[in-house]
């Protein structure tokens, strides 16, 4: 998920360049902030470990579905990952989620979203989820070495950004690659860098990173972008930005930091090797999905297959959000997708006379 972006000014610490895996540099620098009043506070987990419902993921649809679910009187817990937060956490400005008509930061409004879940009883836990068993209620979930149990369980873990798999595209990320321009577009003022991807993301990164580097070459692998005419056309505007259709990245040169690109031409076969100071994957997203593979039906791309809007393969297990959505994508139809989903578990809950909240004494 990527939103139009204005301006590069997230106003963190100074964070060495990171990839969206360890994003957790810039989670911490937004989710440490100062919270604002409300009754509760982050769980530290020694509460009550049973709620009627139990949320897995921090993004837009988890989050809206914590504030509709404790709102709802169901003392959610929100088991939200050790990188909490979701894909905003790493976006810049986000012009298109409404009611913020100058735009917002993507990690401000997880912020708010966050603050807004907890005001109404919601308890976030910022652990992954390393195991659940969804074969009889309620339901077991372990997460940071502890068990949950839930009556209800809302699955919104999103998705993740992919690479090519190349080894030194690893060895060097962080040293020059990334999947991630607002992130790491500020590292590369001055310098030449390359987008690989022909999507709506690559076309975006790529005019993004004009603000700092010199040159931003894209590299496609067809002859035809696959993202949207208008992103296509202010791509190509753009005087800093150049295209090599028909390419591939076979190789990531440089020792200690990216110096440059082994390109093979799609068509001819032939290789050559460009200097580069940096490589930017845009080649779209993996739903996570790896804890639940073994309880519910993913389709053909990995993404969950959801039944009557959010409804699972389980009874009681609700889906929301990127982790089945691989159409729109969006923060706002995230959002949607949670706020469905938590109304979807408190009749569900209801028609099972479990819609009372269970309230940890430890609150
Ligand atoms: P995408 O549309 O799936 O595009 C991925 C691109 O990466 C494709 O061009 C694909 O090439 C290329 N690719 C995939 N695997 C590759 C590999 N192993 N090596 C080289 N290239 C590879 O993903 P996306 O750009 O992230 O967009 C996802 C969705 O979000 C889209 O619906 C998009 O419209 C939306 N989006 C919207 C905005 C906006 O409106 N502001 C911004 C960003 C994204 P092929 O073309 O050959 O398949």
């Amino acid at each position: 998920m990527r939103y139009d972006m204005k301006d590069f000014s997230l106003g963190f610490p100074a964070i060495s360049m990171i990839d969206e895996g360890d994003a957790t540099a810039v989670a911490t620098a937004a989710v440490a902030a100062p919270r604002h009043g409300g009754p509760t506070t982050s769980a530290s987990g020694e509460g009550d470990r049973h709620s009627r419902v139990v949320i897995v993921g921090s993004g837009p649809a988890g989050l809206t579905a914590a504030i509709y679910a404790a709102r709802g009187n169901l003392a959610p817990i929100v088991i939200g990952g050790y990188v909490p937060g979701g894909q905003l956490m790493i976006t810049s400005d986000v012009e298109n989620f409404p009611g913020f008509p100058e735009g917002i930061q993507g990690p401000e409004l997880m912020l708010k979203l966050r603050e807004q879940a907890e005001r109404f009883g919601s308890r976030l836990i910022d652990v992954d989820l390393e195991r659940i068993d969804l074969s009889a209620r309620p339901f077991h979930l372990w997460a940071d070495g502890k068990e949950y149990t839930a009556d209800s369980v809302i699955v919104a873990t999103g998705a993740s950004a992919l690479w090519l798999g190349l080894d030194n595209e690893t060895r060097l990320r962080g040293r020059g690659v990334s999947a991630c321009a607002t992130c790491d577009g500020f590292f590369f003022r001055g310098k030449s860098v390359a987008v690989v991807g022909g999507g709506d993301t690559a076309l975006e990164e790529a005019t993004f990173l004009t603000r700092f580097a010199t040159s931003v070459t894209m590299i496609h692998r067809r002859d035809q972008f696959r993202g949207s005419k208008i992103m296509v056309q202010r791509a190509q505007d753009n005087p800093k930005v150049t295209t090599r259709m028909n390419t591939e990245v076979i190789d990531v040169l440089g020792d200690q930091v990216v110096t440059g690109l082994r390109l093979r031409d799609t068509l001819t076969g032939l290789e050559s090797d460009e200097p580069m100071d940096g490589l930017f994957l845009a080649i779209g997203y993996k739903p996570n999905t790896d804890v639940f593979k073994d309880w519910l039906t993913v389709d053909d791309k990995g993404y969950l297959v959801v039944h009557d809007e959010t409804g699972s393969d389980v009874e009681g297990v609700f889906i929301a959000g990127d982790v089945h959505d691989h159409r729109y994508r969006q923060a706002i139809t995230a959002a949607a997708d949670g706020c469905k989903a938590a109304i979807d578990a408190e009749r569900w809950l209801e028609s099972q006379g479990l819609a009372e909240a269970i309230t940890a004494s430890a609150w």
